[in-house]
């Protein structure tokens, strides 16, 4: 089976847009306002030496509720993955959710499976790519990141930028704690690299003459 290093997007892979008119941070509606963060280019390159698949898990109801259609929400990942590609960094499958209670586009306005803080996303992902869920991490800044990863049963790293913990107390009343939390995704990423290699370099379990690991 295989191992992931799950990727929330906005706000681990790119930046969120504030918007100066209604005062709002939200996810970018364009290819123009898709900026990728410091470091994350060579983060995701540690995951994919370190033999993880990198598959993106992301709630877009932006979608749902028609604040971008879904032909830019794909030149926005064709965007990702090719600005990725060209630091040699490779994104193995996007899972995306389309879904909101309250939408406007009726195809999409539903309670449905997939979206964050549920875990059908990361549970498909586990079952189209054959990854092993307890063996597989979830890197996201969000609770319900937290939350869809506790569900799903992996190691869950907390993107949190500040030594202040704001949201701890609402991590507390959801009953879910992080195992990790980490300033960056690339500060993520590299804790994955010391948990999971020996001091050579080397993945733990791992046999000298092959690169798979051992499960
Ligand atoms: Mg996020
Ligand atoms: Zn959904």
């Amino acid at each position: 089976m295989n191992r992931a290093v799950f990727l929330d997007r906005d706000g681990v892979i790119n930046a969120m847009v504030y918007n100066v008119e209604f005062g709002l941070v939200d996810s970018p509606a364009n290819p123009r306002e898709f900026t990728l963060l410091p470091g994350v280019p060579e983060a995701i390159r540690v995951i994919n030496n370190l033999g993880f698949l990198a598959v993106v898990i992301s709630n877009q109801p932006g979608i749902a509720k028609a604040k971008f259609s879904e032909p830019l929400l794909e030149a926005m990942t064709h965007q990702m993955i090719s600005e990725l590609a060209a630091y040699g960094s490779r994104i193995d499958s996007v899972y995306y959710c389309f879904h909101h209670p309250d939408g406007v586009i009726e195809a999409y306005r539903k309670t449905c499976d997939c979206r964050k803080p549920k875990p059908g996303l990361l549970l498909r992902a586990a079952d189209e790519l054959d990854i092993a869920l307890d063996q597989s991490y979830f890197i996201g800044d969000g609770i319900t990141d937290m939350q869809a990863g506790k569900a799903a049963g992996t190691t869950n790293i907390l993107v949190y930028p500040s030594s202040r913990c704001y949201i701890c107390e609402e991590l507390n009343r959801h009953h879910v704690q992080p195992h990790y939390i980490v300033p960056s995704l690339h500060d993520g990423v590299i804790l994955i690299q010391q948990v999971e290699t020996d001091s050579t370099g080397r993945l733990k379990g791992e046999k000298s003459d092959g690169n798979q690991a051992v499960s």
